[in-house]
C-alpha cells in the first residue's frame, strides 16, 4: 500500500481540543489524504478551508458550491436538502447562526 501526501496529522485540534478527522480516498495504487480538520469549530491544518474564524479562503467567491474545512466540496442545493431530510429546518448558507436561536 502507497500511502500519498502527508500522512501525519494532529490528535486533537488546535484552536478547541476536540478530536480531528481527515478524508481519504483510496485510488487503487494507494490512499490519498485531505488536510485535517475539526467537525466543532471548523478549524482545518489547510488555511485555505480554515472556518474556524468564518468563512474560509476557498468560500470567498459566492458560488453554488461550498468547501467545507476538509477540503471536500458541497453544492449548496444537496445540503439544504440533506438537512431538510434530518429535520432541521436551516439554511446554513443566507446567514442564519445556529449558535444565534432565540428561544
Ligand atoms: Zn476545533
Amino acid at each position: 500500500m502507497i500511502l500519498l501526501g502527508d500522512t501525519s496529522k494532529p490528535d486533537e485540534c488546535p484552536k478547541c481540543g476536540d478530536a480531528v478527522w481527515r478524508d481519504s480516498a483510496d485510488v487503487g495504487v494507494g490512499i490519498i489524504y485531505g488536510p485535517a480538520g475539526c467537525p466543532s469549530c471548523g478549524w482545518s491544518e489547510d488555511k485555505q478551508y480554515d472556518m474556524s474564524e468564518g468563512s474560509s479562503k476557498a468560500n470567498a467567491e459566492d458560488s453554488e458550491r461550498w468547501t467545507d474545512q476538509f477540503g471536500v466540496s458541497h453544492h449548496k442545493e444537496r445540503v439544504r436538502e440533506n438537512l431538510q431530510n434530518l429535520g432541521i429546518d436551516l439554511d446554513p448558507f443566507n446567514g442564519d447562526d445556529p449558535d444565534e436561536t432565540t428561544e
